[in-house]
């Protein structure tokens, strides 16, 4: 919905491991054995797929990372293409949910990987590995309250960014 209103694509690398795997691609065998335990694929693969997609013609005047970088040494490969591409990231979204509200979330979405164990496993990875990116990101970081219906959380997100929402 973001992006929509954007008008900027949606890159997921959840979403390209998954496109991958379905595929049965090499990277899509490569991956899959670390979507199906909630372990992150290793980053030099992961960089790797971002650079390649972040260099298609409809990324070229901007674009949404969803699920990217999940930990700093992402963060900083990150920061060495956008600075060859001499672009930047303008905002970081922080979307504050409450553990249980995440797990009731994710328990209703029904994707494979989304079994209570391996949530926890992502979610401890979270904490370890994917929250340092915020400090990371601290001068751009926006936080929005991400309880609630989606419509009410996206007209937050997009009032965070200072976007109005068309139509
Ligand atoms: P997601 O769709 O964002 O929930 O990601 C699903 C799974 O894809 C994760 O549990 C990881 O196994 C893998 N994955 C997605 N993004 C990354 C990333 N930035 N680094 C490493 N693994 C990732």
């Amino acid at each position: 919905m973001l992006c929509r209103e954007l008008g900027i694509p949606h890159i997921s690398t959840g979403d390209l491991f998954r496109a991958n795997i379905g595929e049965e691609t090499e990277l899509g065998q490569l991956a899959k054995q670390y979507l199906d335990s909630g372990e992150l694929v290793p980053d030099s693969v992961t960089n790797a797929m971002v650079e390649q997609r972040l260099s298609d013609a409809d990324a070229q005047g901007g674009f949404l990372l969803d699920g990217f970088p999940r930990n700093v040494a992402q963060a900083e490969v990150l920061g060495e293409l956008l600075l060859k591409a001499d672009t930047k990231l303008n905002a970081v979204l922080n979307f504050d949910v409450d553990e249980d509200v995440v797990v009731e979330r994710l328990l209703s979405r029904g994707r494979a990987d989304d079994t209570e164990d391996i949530i926890r496993r992502r979610q401890q990875i979270y904490r370890e590995e994917t929250a340092p990116v915020l400090n990371y990101y601290r001068d751009i970081v926006v936080t929005i309250d991400a309880v609630g219906e989606v419509g009410e959380v996206t007209d937050r997100a997009l009032k965070a960014l200072d976007v109005q929402r068309a139509g």
